[in-house]
Formats: structure tokens, sequence, C-alpha cells
């Protein structure tokens, strides 16, 4: 059985009305600018993780609705030319369900050839894939690991596949996609005792681990503050085996706050970090940097978002890039100043879920 999830207002025609002053890129009326673009590629995912997928999957969109390579190239370079972008991460659903994924990055990489390009990925066909990604462009990889047991990984993804997802990470290292960055997120009761062993293992192999707090985006509406392990739990449960002091430097707007790692015990000298991703306990939305196009390109100034601005149907109607950029700062305009989540016990908020899951929308 598919979940259909209903669509958020989207504005589709005449000119989006902004307050946006000219020439300031993509800032909103809070006084933050954007200059971090998420793009999701496809919908459509290989996996079904729990606190993302419903287990029969969703309707996937059609293919003639997702954006071509060519029109991913024109909406990034209008993008970085016109409104300020300095950062790209392609994400999905799964973007290497996409076979042209390699294209997608080829020509943002001609058009732009200094622009970061990283990919968020669940790892599954890296290792056929890793080194055609590196040499079409690509500079950085984050695998999303949740558990290191096949079991607990089955548990969660609802698929038998953590050893392709084990030897993607090592083959996105070895084509020199570094630093490989690994993604986790915590279930409680699942796979919460493993905090401590994913993070030897990545110190192991130079991987920088980021836990990241589980936000009610999922496709089942399963999530409860009272049931989600907070930053505070993982550290305390990273405590057991690892000291954790904050990581010297500014963090200028990462969503990760960076802790510096010791082995438990007195003296011990620091062996790496780990970056905890708090989203839902310590919200970073005051220094967000970040817009986002959908799959069928449409523009959500932030992941919580209840409306969307179709940037795709503009262009495809022939739309200049003036006009593509005058609707995407229109979009970054209306951008809420919060997600509203951060007070224990939702109903005392005003936070209501979006209608997309995090797979739709592009995590
Ligand atoms: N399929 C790819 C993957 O899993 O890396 C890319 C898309 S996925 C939506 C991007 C990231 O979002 C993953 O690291 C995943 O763990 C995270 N994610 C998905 N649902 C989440 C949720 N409800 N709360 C927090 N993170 C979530
Ligand atoms: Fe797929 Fe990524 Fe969502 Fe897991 S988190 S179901 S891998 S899109």
């Amino acid at each position: 059985m598919s979940v259909s999830l209903g669509l958020p207002r989207v504005r589709r025609a005449g000119p989006a009305p902004s307050g946006a002053p000219d020439g300031a890129g993509l800032m909103d009326r809070h006084g933050r600018r954007a200059t971090d673009l998420r793009l999701s590629v496809i919908d459509k995912c290989n996996l079904r993780c729990t606190y993302c997928m419903p287990a029969d999957g969703l309707p996937w969109l059609p293919a003639a609705q997702l954006m071509s390579p060519a029109e991913i190239t024109r909406i990034v370079g209008v993008g970085v030319e016109r409104l300020g972008i300095t950062e790209l991460r392609l994400t999905g659903g799964e973007p290497l369900v996409r076979p042209d994924l390699e294209q997608i990055i080829a020509g943002v990489r001609a058009a732009h050839p200094g622009l970061p390009i990283s990919l968020t990925t669940n790892g599954i066909g890296l290792t056929a894939r890793a080194g055609g990604l590196a040499a079409a462009g690509l500079d950085r990889i984050n695998v999303s690991l949740d558990s290191l047991d096949a079991q607990t990984f089955r548990t969660l993804a609802r698929r038998d596949r953590l050893g392709e997802v084990l030897a993607g990470a090592e083959a996105a290292a070895a084509a020199g996609l570094v630093p490989v960055k690994i993604n986790a997120v915590l279930m409680r009761g699942v796979n919460d005792h493993e905090a401590p062993h994913l993070l030897g293992w990545a110190l192991e192999r130079g991987f920088a681990l980021r836990f990241i707090e589980q936000m009610p985006l999922d496709a089942d509406h399963g999530w409860t503050r009272e049931e989600m392990v907070t930053a505070t739990e993982i550290r305390h449960r990273l405590s057991s085996a690892y000291q954790l002091t904050p990581h010297p430097g500014a963090r200028d707007g990462a969503p990760a706050q960076l802790w510096d790692v010791r082995p438990a015990g007195a003296g011990a000298a620091v062996v790496g970090t780990v970056g905890i991703i708090a989203s839902v306990t310590e919200p970073f939305c005051s220094e967000c940097k970040r817009t986002r196009i959908t799959a069928e390109g449409r523009i959500r100034s932030c992941l919580f978002s209840h409306q969307e601005e179709d940037l795709l149907e503009l262009l495809r109607a022939g739309a200049t890039d003036a006009e593509l950029a005058q609707r995407w700062q229109a979009a970054m305009w209306a951008k809420p100043a919060a997600h509203g989540m951060d007070h224990p016990g939702l109903d005392s908020t005003d936070y209501i879920q979006p209608q997309r899951s995090m797979s739709a929308i592009g995590g």
C-alpha cells in the first residue's frame, strides 16, 4: 500500500511578491542569507528507513517530472551567478538511484569549476560508482549509516544491505571523496546503544561521524518528542568510552556542533572529532544558510516549510534567468524565522509537520 502525502501549497503562476532588496541574493526578512543549496535529484529510494519512509514506499514522481541534467545545471547556474550560492549538495531520495548522476555532476562542474559539490547517499552502489563520481567532479560525500549490526540495520532500513553500505563508504574514501562523513540517526531502544561503537569505527577509518537528532519528517508520522534521542543523551552515551570537549573554532552556520574526542581516561590525546546536529533540542534556525530545491524543481525555503514555489514549471515555460532568480528570491524572502519544534511537548508549540516526508523534500 502506498501512502499519499498530499502536497504543500505551491505557487504556480504570476510574478511572486518579494520584499528582497535588489542584489541581496537569497536574503530573507529575518536578515539571513542563503548561500548553501541542497538540491534533490530524485524522490525514489532503495531503502525504507523507519524515520523517513513508510514500509511500502511512496508514489514516486514520474521521470518526466524530475529535473533533467541540463535543467539542474541551469538552476544551479542561476543560484551561483545571480544569487550568491557558494556550495551545492545533491541529495534525494537516493541520488545513486539516478543512472545519470555522473552526468548531472559533470554538467554542473563544467559550468562552475570552483563550486564545492557534495553528495548525501545511503552508499548502495558506491563501490561501482565512486570513481566515476569523483572523475565527474564530485568533491565530497556523506554516507548515511545508523548501525554496524546487520540485524539492527535491517530493522532500521527494512532492507538487508549493510555490507553494501560499508563497502560503499570505503570506496568513497579510496576514490578521494574525502573527508567521508557518516550521518547517523539514533532511535531509542533500536540503535542508541551503538553510539560509542559507531564513533570508534569511524575514528579508525578517518571518517567524520555526525549524529543527527531524529526530526518529525517521517512519512508514518510516528515521531514523538519524548521518544527521540536528544543531543544531550547522545553525548551521555558517548561518555561511556570517550571524553568530549567543544571543538575550538567558529561554527559559522554549520548545523553540526563539533566536539573533540579523547578516549576516556586521564591525559589522553585528541583522536578526532564528532559532530552532533541537534536540530530539535538546540535549533540553529537563526544561523541557517540553506535553500532547497525538490526533485521536481520546487523551491523550499526550509525543511519544515508548508509552501513551495515552482521553479521548474517557470523554467519549462521559457522564463529568463532573471525571472527564475526573482522567483527564488521571493520564496526565500518568506522563509519562516524558525521551525517551532524546540519545546518539550509539541502541543505547546506552533509546529505542524510538513506534508512531505524527508525523502520527498531532499534531506
Ligand atoms: N538517501 C540518502 C541518505 O540516506 O543519505 C539521501 C537522502 S536522506 C533523506 C538524507 C539524510 O536525512 C540521511 O542522513 C538521513 O539519515 C536523514 N534523515 C532522514 N529522515 C530523517 C529524520 N526524520 N530525522 C533526521 N534525519 C533524517
Ligand atoms: Fe532512503 Fe535516505 Fe530516507 Fe533512508 S534516509 S529511506 S536511505 S531517503
